[in-house]
């Protein structure tokens, strides 16, 4: 059985350390302040104080589809948290996606699509090792000839560039609702994205 993960990836802009920092507390407030999650991390693996994971709260059920749902297919309820929120901090941009699945990508000049690409071997990964090196991720477009960063060109399935992530395990679908409003709250562009591990 597969677990069910949901990035909300603040998308990544010349945003400062501060700025980012600004920002996880806003969108972990609105949370609590909800009720959507618990206040009280605990520790995902004891001895890693920074990685927390916070329990999903009965207000959870408001910002998804199908909350009915909630406990399948994908939810091991033997596990002790059996879904909640965890918090990826990074020090350069990466993409978040489905890495394994094939990428369609169209270029941000030309709106030419490059289908089926896979992430492992492809200008994709090129793109991804040179954005976790350096921090951009150029990519050519094959039909138009023109280098655009791997952020700015449109993915299908979607996939989001940024350093920060809120990411949800084993919860149905978020709703766009309420990525709007958690945006508002925190004033950045949020992105929701999706992968099975
Ligand atoms: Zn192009």
């Amino acid at each position: 059985m597969s677990d069910f993960w949901q990035s909300i990836v603040v998308l990544d802009s010349p945003h400062s350390a501060p700025r980012l920092a600004e920002i996880e507390i806003s969108v972990m407030s609105f949370l609590w302040d909800r009720d959507i999650v618990a206040r009280d991390g605990v520790e995902e693996t004891p001895g890693f104080p920074d990685k927390k994971w916070y329990a999903s709260r009965p207000n959870a059920a408001r910002c998804v589809h199908t909350p009915e749902k909630w406990n399948w297919p994908y939810c091991d309820l033997d596990l002790k948290m059996p879904h909640g929120l965890t918090i990826d901090r990074r020090k350069r941009p990466m993409s978040y996606g489905d890495c394994n699945v094939e990428q369609s990508i169209s270029c941000p000049e030309c709106l030419q699509w490059q289908e089926d690409l896979p992430w492992h071997e492809s200008p994709l990964s090129d793109a991804e090792h040179a954005l976790e090196d350096s921090g951009s991720g150029p990519l050519t477009c094959p039909a138009c000839g023109k280098v655009n960063d791997i952020r700015y060109w449109l993915g299908d399935p979607p996939f989001a560039v940024g350093k920060l992530a809120f990411e949800v395990w084993n919860w149905p679908k978020l709703k766009s609702e309420f990525l709007r409003e958690l945006s508002a709250a925190a004033h950045c562009e949020l992105q929701r994205v999706e992968y099975l591990t």
